[in-house]
């Protein structure tokens, strides 16, 4: 047993929400093959190893941000060629969602540069997130940080997921953003929660962040109880302009094991292959979904950066031997769970069950 091995003394896969420095760091640190090892096999506890989630994105309100996150083309700070566009109209969005779904998508985000959502334009959105729930679609958006009554008037409009990222550790933040705090973003990530709304969260790797920054990150993520249900990870894609067009590349083995780590300190999550993708060859996208991966952005925008066209998705698909995942298989799993429970609840009222946890 290696070194790095003996520093791991708990059990792959298991769901849990206390992890330290020390035990990310030990898997940051496995050699590349045992943690791609380990992170397949807890993939395959919770996963069917060959499908693939399936969302498309699209920019409702493009440009003119007030906030200054140094990675953003849509920040009204730095000097980009982004073509700023207001809200859009909500027959334009419904209309995208139906070609989405056409082309497989089942979840359609809605993402508006924007510091929070002003209350003119939640009548709109709302309008939006109801129109694509009607296609049979699962709803996300990203809008920036939402009040607690806010949350709750998207999740009763049928919203089911709210994107919000922390981006980077709490130690990395200040470097990224100022113009809105970590804990910022833990209180909205609270109010989407609270509102009963699922929770899609991740960062970005490639800020000029240290590995420790990568492992904190991800210890927050995964220590957030319940964990979020989908995990974007980002590569930074460098835009001209931004404050972080020039910064170092970071090693794309340093991406993969990104995305094993995440997978096994939150084996229940849709780890998402996000921003970045459409700079990778096939090769390394194949590597990410065997590091546990298992959702991507399909479509030819991903908010502003290019994304692979839908055609070489499926052509890569195709060669892997991926399906794209379905709604019904969600619901699926999702009653099958509710059997299950409601059989132990049945068993545990019987008198003959006896409660080993007492
Ligand atoms: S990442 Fe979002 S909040 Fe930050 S500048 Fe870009 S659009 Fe605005």
């Amino acid at each position: 047993m290696s070194q790095e091995q003996s520093a791991i003394n708990f059990n792959m896969g298991e769901l849990r929400h206390n992890w330290t420095h020390d035990e990310v760091k030990a898997l940051f640190d496995l050699p590349f093959n045992d943690l791609m090892f380990y992170a397949q096999s807890v993939h395959r506890q919770h996963f069917n190893p060959n499908e693939v989630q399936v969302s498309t994105l699209l920019s409702i309100k493009t440009g003119a941000c007030p906030e200054d996150c140094k990675y953003c083309s849509q920040s009204a700070r730095y000097k980009t060629d982004i073509e700023k566009e207001k809200l859009m109209e909500v027959e334009k969005v419904l209309e995208a969602a139906k070609q989405a779904k056409a082309q497989g998508s089942t979840r359609f985000c809605m993402g508006a540069a924007w510091r929070n959502p002003k209350e003119r334009d939640m009548p709109y959105v709302v309008e939006m997130v109801k129109g694509v729930k009607a296609l049979g679609m699962e709803t996300c958006m990203t809008l920036g940080m939402l009040s607690a009554d806010q949350a709750t008037e998207l999740s009763e409009a049928g919203l089911d997921y709210y994107n919000h990222n922390l981006d980077t550790s709490k130690e990395h933040y200040n470097q990224i953003i100022t113009t809105r705090s970590f804990q910022d973003r833990l209180d909205t990530l609270d109010n989407v929660r609270s509102a009963g709304m699922k929770v899609c969260s991740g960062g970005i790797v490639g800020l000029g962040e240290k590995a420790t920054d990568r492992a904190s990150l991800l210890a927050q993520l995964a220590n957030l109880s319940p964990q979020p249900e989908s995990v974007p990870i980002n590569m930074l894609v460098k835009i001209d302009g931004t404050p972080l067009a020039d910064v170092a590349d970071l090693d794309n083995f340093d991406f993969i094991r990104c995305i094993a780590v995440a997978r096994i300190m939150m084996p229940n999550s849709h780890v998402r292959l996000s921003a970045g993708r459409d700079a990778m060859n096939e090769q390394m996208q194949s590597m990410c979904f065997l590091a546990g991966a298992n959702s991507i952005f399909y479509g030819c925008k991903l908010l502003t950066a290019n994304n692979p066209e839908t055609n070489a998705d499926v052509m890569l698909f195709k060669k892997l031997g991926i399906n794209t995942e379905t709604i019904a298989n969600n619901l699926d799993e999702e009653i099958e769970e509710q059997v299950l429970h409601a059989k132990v609840a049945e068993q545990q009222s019987s008198d003959l069950f006896y409660d080993a946890t007492k």
